[in-house]
């Protein structure tokens, strides 16, 4: 289901709790939200659409992934950047990391590892901010 953009920074100020396979339906509404975003929008965590849980969504281009639990388990190159945020207007600068180890479970419970750089990483970068209550 297509879900409203949360934009209470209050609420989106707080750390989200560890997500469950209970919170399975929160990955498909993240997969139509960011559809119905698609032209202004690409990745959300799950408090944008007024979930606290610790979930996030990317989108890769060809596909979108839904990361339960995401953790950065390390980064290098660090550089300067300016973001925007759904929940935000206008853009703010912020350091994020080229390269990035990220350990996640994935829809179907695995627990996975898997290394990305570039503007997917800078995504989940911003997405796992959200996580703890930080917009950009
Ligand atoms: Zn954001």
């Amino acid at each position: 289901m297509v879900k409203p953009i949360m934009r209470d920074v209050f609420f989106l100020g707080q750390k989200s709790e560890k997500a469950t396979t209970d919170d399975m339906d929160v990955a498909t509404d993240l997969q139509d939200t960011l559809r119905a975003n698609k032209d202004r929008c690409v990745g959300m965590a799950a408090n944008m659409i007024g979930v606290r849980k610790r979930i996030i969504i990317v989108d890769m281009g060809f596909v979108s992934v839904v990361m339960f639990n995401p953790v950065i388990l390390k980064k290098d190159g660090p550089y300067e950047t300016e973001e925007g945020c759904l929940s935000l207007d206008g853009t703010r600068k912020t350091t994020r990391y080229r390269n990035i180890e990220l350990e996640y479970t994935d829809t179907v419970g695995t627990r996975r590892k898997q290394k990305y750089s570039g503007q997917i990483a800078q995504i989940i970068q911003h997405e796992c901010d959200h996580l703890e209550g930080i917009i950009i």
